[in-house]
């Protein structure tokens, strides 16, 4: 379905000018779950479209050096790569959150509403991805081995039907019904950057003075993000703990380091 004439770069721009649109949002108290729907959409359908913002795929072309595939020029996709890690530590995942098309359409899929099943391991997905990103790495430069490829998000995306890959996504679509982001917080190269971009992070959701330790936000954060002291770097901005706190005491503000 990907529209070939449609310039990869229209996915660039779109993910630059949402950002901070979503930065403003967040930062005036403004967000909603409608707003976030609608990101969550928009993303979905520029992956449909254009096959842009991919920057996880547009990684693993890099590091095979398969830049005709990139659709843009190298030094430009390089920039954007970057400019995104760079605007992670500075205000989140906010690009994971609601810009990525892969990342939204798993977002998508945890909406429905069933139950879900939690995984209560905080360090485990972070460090499975770890391994997973030297296993991208080393095969991609010395094998010449594009292990994304065997997701199949290419040909989720490209509606592929004849591709067996189609069909991995699409079970692993599945398995985001049930279990949040199984893609983005164990596999996703790309993810594992801003991952650590995050960690000390200049903008983040935190706890303010009206917090009553009811610990509703815990609960619910599928991420085992919401703690006071949680550093976020796994922390999606999904928003479902500031959604549920019955004492509006989160807020995305400056991170000064302290606990309130
Ligand atoms: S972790 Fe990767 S796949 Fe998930 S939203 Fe971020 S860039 Fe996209
Ligand atoms: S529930 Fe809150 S802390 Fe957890 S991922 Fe969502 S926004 Fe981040």
């Amino acid at each position: 379905m990907v529209v070939e004439n449609i310039p990869k770069m229209v996915g660039m721009i779109y993910a630059i000018i949402a950002f901070f649109i979503l930065v403003y949002l967040f930062n005036r108290d403004k967000f909603n779950k409608k707003i976030g729907y609608l990101f969550l959409i928009t993303s979905t359908l520029m992956g449909f479209l254009v096959f842009a913002p991919m920057f996880p795929n547009q990684l693993q072309v890099i590091l095979l050096g398969n830049v005709k595939q990139l659709g843009a020029p190298i030094p430009i996709v390089i920039l954007g790569l970057v400019l995104f890690v760079i605007l992670t530590f500075a205000f989140g995942r906010i690009f994971c959150g609601y810009l990525c098309p892969i990342g939204a359409l798993q977002e998508i899929a945890y909406i429905i509403p069933i139950k879900k099943l939690k995984i209560k391991n905080k360090t485990l997905p972070i460090v499975f991805r770890l391994i997973f990103f030297i296993a991208f790495v080393v095969l991609g430069v010395i094998f010449s081995i594009g292990i994304l490829t065997f997701f199949g998000f290419y040909d989720l995306f490209n509606l592929n039907i004849n591709s067996i890959f189609f069909y991995i996504f699409s079970a692993l679509l599945l398995v985001s019904i049930f279990v949040y982001r199984p893609f983005c917080r164990f596999f996703c190269p790309y993810g594992a950057l801003l991952s650590l971009a995050s960690v000390k992070g200049l903008f983040k959701l935190q706890r303010n003075v009206n917090c009553v330790d009811c610990k509703k936000c815990e609960v619910i954060c599928p991420t085992n993000e919401a703690g006071r002291t949680d550093l976020k770097q796994e922390c999606y901005l999904c928003n479902r703990c500031k959604d549920v706190c019955p004492v509006d005491a989160i807020e995305y503000v400056r991170n000064n380091g302290e606990e309130k």
